[in-house]
């Protein structure tokens, strides 16, 4: 069984106990992951970020990758290991299949990432830091090219929101696009959230989108799964593209800005500087996979190896 929105870190927001978001006719596959972890004791596995699909590779054996890394590790040490228990079972098994789970181009992790900076990037940021109550407002983006009531709209809130929230095509339906209002905001004197949805983007897309957008001035990004596109309306896009999901994009940010990398390994001379956000569902908190995949965003909360503000909709 496969997650339909390729999900890899964990349940998308839609998720319930009953059922898939996408397809109602089946269980949502992450917490039946997340329920064998638990009765294996490998349940601190679930926190580690797990990179995107190399598309080199699927379709292919994982069994070929875990042969060669036997091989290198020695069969005779992952067989002693594996019949020894205990601890020394769990390091042979993670000599074998960590390095099968996180290639070197990807290094995910659980662990603490320091900001590469200290001043806050954005107003946001700043009074969030702060501790100060904040409130932000969310403009619908325009179905048309014409700005007047964008506009008007971002002027009506610009007194009383700390930043102005732009979707990013809600309900898998196209409309202008999240960055040309966050820039329009930064135009108009207000501070913008981009948010970006998973599901429009691949690796390049995104990394690209981020640079430009920064470069433009938008600082506050909130990274989404999106909405399936099963919601869209006929003809549906194609759905088995799924690139990355929304834990895939804040690693990928996390590191442009941190490390100065992209996903490739390039060095980036001029990082961007953003403020990154995550949105949860407070709806499934019942199932200890949600308390999971929230922590897995939002842990450590006041680094930037996870998101440094958490989004939830209540309505
Ligand atoms: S994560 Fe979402 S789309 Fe994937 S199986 Fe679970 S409910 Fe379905």
């Amino acid at each position: 069984m496969e997650c339909p929105k390729g999900e890899r870190n964990g349940p998308c927001g839609g998720s319930t106990t009953e059922y898939c978001y996408v397809d109602k006719t089946r269980p949502c596959v992450w917490y039946k992951i997340y329920d064998r972890a638990f009765r294996m004791g490998r349940q601190e596995m679930l926190m580690e970020v797990l990179p995107p699909l190399d598309w080199d590779k699927t379709g292919g054996e994982t069994w070929a990758d875990v042969y060669h890394q036997i091989k290198k590790v020695g069969a005779k040490y992952f067989i002693g290991g594996v019949i020894a228990g205990g601890e020394k079972r769990k390091v042979a098994w993670d000599a074998v299949f960590r390095p099968v789970r996180q290639p070197e181009w990807w290094s995910g992790d659980a662990e603490y990432h320091p900001p590469a900076y200290t001043e806050p990037v954005s107003e946001l940021e700043r009074r969030l830091k702060v501790g100060e109550f904040v409130v932000t407002a969310e403009v619908a983006p325009p179905a048309t090219v014409a700005t007047n009531k964008l506009l008007k709209n971002i002027e009506l809130v610009k007194p009383y929101a700390a930043a102005i929230n732009f979707t990013d095509c809600p309900s898998a339906s196209p409309r202008m696009s999240s960055w040309a209002c966050s820039t329009l905001t930064v135009q108009a004197g207000a501070e913008p959230v981009m948010q970006i949805a998973a599901r429009d983007r691949t690796r390049i897309g995104l990394q690209a989108e981020v640079l430009g957008s920064n470069a433009l001035g938008v600082r506050n990004i909130l990274c989404l799964s999106g909405d399936s596109m099963n919601m869209s309306s006929i003809p549906k896009g194609k759905m088995d593209i799924l690139d990355m999901d929304s834990i895939h994009m804040l690693w990928i940010l996390r590191r442009m800005r941190d490390e100065a990398i992209y996903m490739d390994g390039r060095s980036i001379k001029f990082p961007p500087k953003y403020f990154l956000g995550a949105a949860g569902s407070p709806m499934p908190l019942i199932h200890v996979s949600r308390r999971f995949v929230n922590t897995k965003k939002l842990m450590p909360v006041h680094n930037s190896s996870r998101p440094t503000w958490y989004m939830i909709q209540i309505a």
